[in-house]
């Protein structure tokens, strides 16, 4: 029987089927059969549709998963300390990148590797901009405004007032969207402003077998009634770069690669080169230096990976 993943913890996931059944299922096992041939440290994520055997007894539904259905698309992140890939989030509508005008502080850098992260996993992003009855710096409506002239959807709202909350929920009515950003930036408040009574909800595996000992890093599911499916990420505190190729990395900001047809050496890594039309147009003006930087950053990073 086909299902999809809600939740999951120490290896139990909460499984959904048509008709609003669910069960509790186990990998059956332990190796799960892995579709897409992905080296991943844990093999499941919401959203992932599954085939499950079900047994049925007196005390309730119980499954034992079999395989994994091909995904559509999959949001992911590194994890360091696995050094491996970690689906977050599958098969997606849409991710929303979440940022707050302030405490914790406008990172749009942070925004910048999800925005990468999304693209490589084949899922559509905006960029969520909340607790805008904050005061707003200059240089982050700036940045904000990069993005939009970039294409990339950004929805100013603030949790708190309701501002923009209305426009947010008419953009995902009918469809599985994810949250992703750092603790603090007023995801769980979005969330309850969108499913009211959400947090009441105790029925699922994670509040189940997760006794406080284990931070769970895995996501859930939340339906709405009026037809939308909202997936809750752990919070982080960082996203890396991975598996780009030092090359590739200015195709993610699309500024830069404009630029870098005109640069006198191809390939031009834009950090040094004599005649490299990019750092002039930041000197200029015309690529702002923030974004530059990050490209910088994250250029670094990619580098000191090839010498590992
Ligand atoms: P999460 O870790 O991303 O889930 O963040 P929370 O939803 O727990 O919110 C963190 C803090 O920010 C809480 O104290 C919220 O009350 C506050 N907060 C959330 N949204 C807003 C907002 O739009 N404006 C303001 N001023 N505070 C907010
Ligand atoms: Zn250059």
């Amino acid at each position: 029987m086909k299902g999809i993943i809600y939740s999951g913890i120490n290896n139990i996931y909460d499984v959904r089927f048509d008709g609003g059944q669910s069960a509790e299922c186990r990998i059956k096992g332990k190796i799960l059969k892995d579709n897409d041939s992905i080296k991943e440290y844990n093999p499941l994520a919401p959203g992932d549709y599954v085939e499950v055997d079900l047994t049925e007894s007196e005390s309730g539904k119980y499954g034992l998963i079999l395989s994994r259905y091909p995904r559509k698309n999959r949001f992911a992140r590194w994890n360091r300390k696995r050094e491996s890939w970690q689906t977050v989030a599958a098969n997606l509508d849409i991710l929303f990148a979440v940022i707050s005008v302030s405490s914790p502080p406008f990172r749009p850098r942070f925004v910048e590797r999800v925005l990468i992260a999304a693209a490589q996993g084949g899922v559509p992003v905006s960029v969520i901009v909340n607790k805008i009855d904050q005061k707003m710096d200059d240089w982050a409506a700036e940045r904000i405004k990069i993005w939009q002239d970039l294409g990339i959807p950004v929805l100013k709202v603030s949790a708190l007032t309701g501002e923009g909350l209305e426009k947010l929920k008419k953009n995902i009515l009918g469809k599985t969207a994810a949250f992703f950003g750092h603790s603090g930036v007023g995801k769980s408040t979005i969330l309850n402003a969108l499913i009211p009574g959400v947090n009441l909800k105790t029925d699922s595996v994670s509040s189940k077998y997760n006794r406080g000992r284990h931070v769970t890093n895995f996501g859930r599911i939340i339906d709405s009634p009026e037809g939308f499916r909202l997936v809750d990420t752990p919070g982080v505190r960082e996203i890396l770069v991975k598996d780009v190729e030092l090359e590739n990395l200015q195709r993610f900001f699309p500024e830069i690669y404009k630029f870098a047809e005109s640069c006198r050496f191809n390939p031009c890594s834009h950090t040094h080169e004599p005649g490299c039309a990019v750092i002039q147009a930041v000197e200029n003006g015309k690529i702002n230096y923030d974004r530059y930087e990050n490209y910088l950053r994250i250029l670094d990073e990619l580098e000191e990976d090839k010498r590992w």
